[in-house]
């Protein structure tokens, strides 16, 4: 599928209806049960995408809808992970969360994600993305008392073939790790990804960002000083990667805007909406970092993007930042048709 010049699309999450599951809160539990929570997450796909074809974005996606939370909604699916007796460890090298244990060989007894993607492609004819945990930020969301390696598991690539075969146009890795661990980014972490999308014909992308503005995150920005360089060390790996597409964060970020100059001849996705704020943007600040964006990045390749998901944001928050998104790409759209600049 063809994408359109400066094609919007989304990092993956938005909130979730009250109905099924509270509001404004990450790892939020289910408000339905059995038939009426499957019933409820489909209701609940058909809403956000009818959100997003409002808004006009046009690389539509689920907003992680049925699944609880980016890691834990593919891993549960998975056998050889215990996830009644947690482990309480450091993730992100940042803080403790109680994650699952790993205490034999990982498998995937059947498809996870399949059959909510064959659902997704039939509400809509515009492009879809789908979202997977990247390996790296899997295993970190893992206890391991079983490979005593962390670059062992890998349990991906036949997930991402599957949704690629269910009509999927983009699936996306989520990589928020990659912003930590760089000696392992460069040792396995974008070999593990490459084999993760190994075969796939759909394009594939990796969003590497500062994580939710919740306050562990926010904490753990301050100690990052002025200047955000994180991506200077990721992104000319993923330069030379099999990888087609880049979600970063840019609006409000510290991170210096050029340092997406260092992602040549890949598909950039420029964060122009910034989730830790509940400001909504006006559709001429998306323009102008889309704009600030240009510089650096050829028309054909940008596009437009959160700078990370929207899950635990207020819903009419959530709203109005994606219809500043579609409202901020048609600006700078129009400039161009009128005074098209050089890729
Ligand atoms: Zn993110």
């Amino acid at each position: 599928m063809k994408f359109p010049l400066l094609g919007t699309t989304l990092a993956g999450s938005l909130p979730k209806p009250s109905w099924l599951a509270e509001p404004e809160k990450l790892w939020s539990p289910w408000k339905l049960e059995g038939a009426a929570l499957d019933e409820g997450k489909r209701d609940a796909v058909r809403l956000a995408v009818a959100m997003e074809e409002k808004a006009g974005i046009d690389i539509l996606s689920e907003g992680e809808q049925t699944r609880r939370h980016f890691v834990n909604g593919y891993m549960e699916k998975l056998e050889g992970i215990d996830f009644k007796n947690l482990k309480t460890v450091r993730i992100r090298n940042r803080y403790d969360a109680n994650v699952p244990r790993v205490v034999g060989p990982v498998s995937r007894p059947k498809p996870v994600h399949s059959e909510d993607a064959r659902f997704f492609r039939s509400l809509s004819t515009k492009a879809l993305k789908f979202t997977l945990p990247g390996p790296m930020t899997m295993v970190d969301t893992l206890y391991d008392e079983y490979y005593g390696s962390r670059e062992k598991l890998e349990i991906l690539n036949q997930e991402a073939l599957e949704l690629c075969a269910a009509g999927i146009d983009v699936i996306q890795f989520d990589e928020p790790a990659f912003n930590v661990y760089f000696d392992e980014v460069r040792e396995w972490g974008v070999a593990a990804l490459e084999r993760a999308r190994r075969g796939v014909t759909c394009k594939t992308a990796v969003h590497i960002c500062y994580g939710y503005g919740i306050e562990a995150n926010n904490a753990w920005k301050k100690t990052l000083g002025e200047e955000w360089r994180q991506y200077e060390q990721t992104f000319p790996l993923l330069a030379k990667s099999s990888i087609d597409q880049v979600s970063l964060e840019c609006a409000n970020s510290h991170v210096p805007i050029e340092l997406i100059g260092l992602l040549q001849g890949k598909d950039v996705l420029v964060g122009c909406i910034d989730v830790a704020s509940l400001k909504v943007e006006t559709p001429e600040d998306v323009a102008r970092t889309i704009r600030a964006a240009l510089k650096y990045v050829p028309q054909e390749r940008l596009f437009p993007c959160t700078n990370c998901g929207m899950v635990p944001l207020p819903r009419d928050v959530a709203a109005g930042k994606l219809a500043a998104l579609g409202a901020g790409a048609a600006l700078v759209r129009k400039e161009l048709v009128q005074s098209p600049v050089a890729g």
